[in-house]
């Protein structure tokens, strides 16, 4: 078959890399017909399968096996940069995720001759620092717009940008770039380390099997504020538009749904989505924190996965409270998708709708009863 384009999805298994991977190979998705490489570390989990692409088994924080593997790869034309390493500070941060992206472009850019475009993901934090800088520097005002200049705290973003604009400039115009700065995901992906809807159908369902009503694990702040979240699929919508539209070229775009919503709206609808009591927010009652409700349920989770026949998974795969705590601990701070808007990218979800579609995902895959 003739390609008229070839994507390399680094993290094909991650929340955005699997919407890639679906969309991608579809045969009315924009700069198509699309031949797909996906990357991971671990062996292709089985819900992964559906998607007609490469997989390539690579950890690109190992040099050796990146080039072993990606540099034969010589028909790319796209690279999308759907990954990141977690460690304790951002210092180590910034030398795991710069190394893995280096690693990437030194085996990709000298032996693909057609590549033309690298999308990079990144996220809110460009504008209210790393999680160790939360609460110690100010962020930048909100609504978040995109040319603002960068906060004064290292960041592994911004080593990133910076990484992604040099390659380019040495291209000499050949390559182009785009930056994707998403807000909370809203995706399904039992394999995410950030992964908010999944840690909450979890939490939603370990409640219902122990019958107890489905509190909000968070503050005030965070139930009654508006908040804005980035359905998976829309930002590799988005990321496939500046990866074939000239005019969204060599620019960073916030990347979210284009309306607000509310917990106190969303929780009802994900009590709904799985048969459990909603309980309003409560100020009266002592705050404890998601990962503390959910400390010692390993066993139970294995409980409900034996009983409903689910595809097996551990509690800490699937579920990533921590990340919900982060989410649910103030108020979330509004982006703008003016810029995207402005630049003819007009796509939008309905944040409700796309909460009840992951969960229906998440559903039909058998990763929550
Ligand atoms: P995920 O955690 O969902 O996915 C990561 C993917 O990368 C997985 O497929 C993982 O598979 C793979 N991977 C991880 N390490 C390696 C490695 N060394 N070599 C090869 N593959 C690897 O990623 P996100 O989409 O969440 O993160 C991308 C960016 O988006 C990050 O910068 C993040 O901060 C940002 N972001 C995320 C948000 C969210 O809600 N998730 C919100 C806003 C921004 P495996 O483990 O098998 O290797």
């Amino acid at each position: 078959k003739n390609f008229q384009s070839v994507a390399l999805i680094i993290g094909v298994t991650g929340i955005v890399g699997g919407s890639l991977a679906e969309i991608l190979p579809l045969s009315d998705t924009p700069g198509g017909p699309w031949k797909v490489y996906g990357v991971a570390r671990r062996p292709r989990p089985s819900w992964n399968l559906d998607h007609p692409v490469e997989y390539i088994q690579c950890d690109v924080l190992d040099a050796g096996d990146t080039r072993a593997k990606l540099s034969p790869l010589s028909d790319i034309t796209h690279i999308f940069w759907v990954t990141w390493a977690n460690r304790p500070s951002e210092a180590e941060c910034i030398k795991v995720n710069g190394a893995m992206f280096q690693n990437v472009l030194n085996s990709v850019v000298p032996n693909a001759p057609n590549l033309s475009h690298i999308c990079l993901q990144t996220g809110h934090k460009h504008y209210i620092g790393p999680f160790e800088a939360f609460g110690k520097i100010k962020p930048h005002e909100t609504p978040f717009i995109e040319d603002v200049p960068r906060l004064n705290a290292p960041n592994f973003y911004y080593t990133l940008e910076d990484m992604l604009f040099d390659a380019c400039n040495k291209s000499k115009g050949l390559l182009t770039w785009s930056v994707h700065r998403a807000a909370v995901i809203f995706g399904f992906s039992p394999c995410s380390m950030m992964n908010l809807v999944g840690s909450l159908c979890v939490y939603a369902a370990i409640c219902k099997d122990e019958n107890v009503p489905l509190k909000f694990p968070g503050t005030k702040a965070a139930w009654n504020c508006y908040s804005v979240a980035s359905d998976a699929d829309l930002i590799a919508e988005h990321q496939i538009w500046s990866a074939v539209d000239p005019y969204a070229k060599n620019e960073a775009f916030n990347c979210s749904n284009g309306d607000v919503f509310k917990w106190k709206h969303l929780w009802k609808v994900l009590a709904e989505q799985f048969e459990v009591e909603y309980a309003e927010f409560d100020e009266n009652e002592k705050f404890v924190s998601l990962a503390e409700r959910m400390k010692n349920k390993g066993p139970v989770w294995d409980e409900i996965v034996k009983k409903n026949q689910l595809t097996p998974t551990k509690l800490e795969e699937v579920a990533t409270f921590w990340f919900a705590d982060v989410i649910f601990s103030g108020e979330c701070l509004l982006d703008s998708m003016n810029k995207s808007k402005e630049h003819g990218f007009l796509g939008f979800r309905n944040t409700s709708k796309s909460l009840i579609s992951v969960i229906d995902k998440m559903k039909a895959y058998k990763i929550v009863p």
